[in-house]
């Protein structure tokens, strides 16, 4: 089949790796001229990784994957330790290493694998039309193109919602902003092979390895939606949000580079179950937006790649039938998601501070089992066991 996707981002270009690796003709479609990921580096969990496996990419994952052995929690003012432990009873009980990885290395590998031919820049979907066995797609610059199916991998702000869902739901602003970048990795920060969690007042402050000996640093702040902000301001506002923390806190500010650290204000979208129209089908983000709390969404987005390809591979009363299933074995899975990584976002934020004290006290308690239950709990369930 000729199949049409739209968005080149984690999900879209996945999506393409693993549709023409079933055997159809795929066209991906990007609206920017350049790809920027917003974002500096994503933690790859093991059922993320475990998609790319299974789509041939084991080694050129494994090859920009950070090496994370160790968790650990710090207490932001004191800068005492609250818990640390392996990660190796994690990869035991799911049978794959998680990976922190650059997300425009990301990105390149799979725009390499899914074909850099395959994929059309500055060409911005702005409707679609449904004829008979066909759907059509149409750009802003007045193009067209025509496939047996249109799969919408066009984020958190996707058109084709539009055109699946008669009342699509609305971006719920989730009560902080995360600022991320990478920096050199270094031990007055924190070990080169664990990632490591400041909190502190409803805050945090994370560096995780990746490759290259850098970090990937990001600081969480609990602030309102839309405040004014200037990049050359990062510094100055983060001494102040995290005015006391200790002294790898300041050291990590210190050394950050405004020109290129991230201001992201963290949205999710009210989990929805209707991903298909017909002959077109929501993936990724657009299906599914999620806070960043368990660092799930791009992974959920490579699940939903692999089932997409696996459901048209094996149903046969037609496309509009085989998305159907795609979105029945998907959606509650990608729901359950969204919603625990609301939950974790709440307690992390200081939503309810009273929750949040509790947290932070059970961490001093913590030798990583429960930790390490969450993160495998939200693994399982995923399409490749
Ligand atoms: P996107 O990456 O948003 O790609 C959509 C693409 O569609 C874009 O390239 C866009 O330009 C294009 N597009 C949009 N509209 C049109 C149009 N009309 N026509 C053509 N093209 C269009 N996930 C994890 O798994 N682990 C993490 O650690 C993690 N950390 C995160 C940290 C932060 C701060 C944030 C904000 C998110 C994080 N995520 C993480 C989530 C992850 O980034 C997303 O789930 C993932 O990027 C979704 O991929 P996608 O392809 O669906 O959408």
């Amino acid at each position: 089949m000729k199949i049409i996707i739209i968005g080149a981002g984690m999900g879209g270009l996945t999506a393409g790796i693993a549709l023409q690796r079933a055997g159809h003709e795929v066209e991906v479609f990007e609206r920017v001229q350049e790809i920027r990921p917003v974002g500096a580096a994503i933690s790859l969990w093991s059922n993320g990784v475990k998609c790319l496996n299974y789509l041939g990419l084991e080694q050129q994952v494994a090859a920009l994957g950070g090496r994370m052995d160790f968790m650990a929690y710090v207490q932001g003012h004191s800068g005492k330790t609250m818990t640390r432990f392996s990660l190796e009873p994690l990869v035991q009980q799911v049978g794959q290493r998680p990976y922190p990885v650059v997300r425009a290395a990301l990105q390149e590998m799979l725009l390499q694998a899914c074909g850099r031919d395959r994929v059309h820049l500055g060409r911005a979907l702005v409707a679609i039309e449904e004829q008979g066995d066909e759907v059509v797609a149409v750009f802003a610059d007045g193009s067209r193109a025509t496939g047996d199916l249109l799969i919408g991998a066009d984020g958190t702000h996707s058109i084709v919602r539009s055109h699946v869902l008669e009342h699509p739901p609305q971006r719920r602003y989730a009560g902080y902003v995360n600022w991320n970048g990478l920096v050199q990795a270094s031990a007055d920060m924190a070990p080169a092979d664990q990632w490591t969690t400041f909190v502190g007042e409803g805050k945090r402050v994370s560096v995780m390895p990746v490759a290259g000996g850098r970090f990937y640093f990001f600081f969480d702040v609990p602030l309102p939606g839309g405040l004014p902000y200037e990049r050359a301001d990062a510094q100055r506002l983060l001494r102040g949000y995290f005015d006391g923390w200790a002294q790898p806190v300041q050291t990590l500010i210190d050394r950050i580079d405004p020109q290129t650290t991230n201001r992201v204000e963290i949205h999710d979208i009210e989990p929805f179950m209707t991903w298909t129209r017909g002959r077109v089908a929501l993936l990724g983000d657009a299906a599914h937006s999620t806070t960043p709390d368990i660092g799930q969404g791009g992974c959920a987005a490579m699940e939903d790649a692999v089932v997409l390809a696996m459901s048209l591979q094996t149903h046969t009363l037609g496309v509009p039938d085989a998305l159907r299933r795609y979105q029945n074995r998907r959606n509650q899975r990608a729901a359950d998601l969204v919603l625990r990584a609301r939950k974790r976002c709440d307690i992390t934020h200081g939503s309810d501070p009273a929750l949040t004290q509790a947290w932070y006290d059970s961490l001093w308690q913590e030798d990583g089992s429960g930790i390490i239950r969450g993160i495998v709990a939200n693994i399982e369930g995923n399409p490749l066991g």
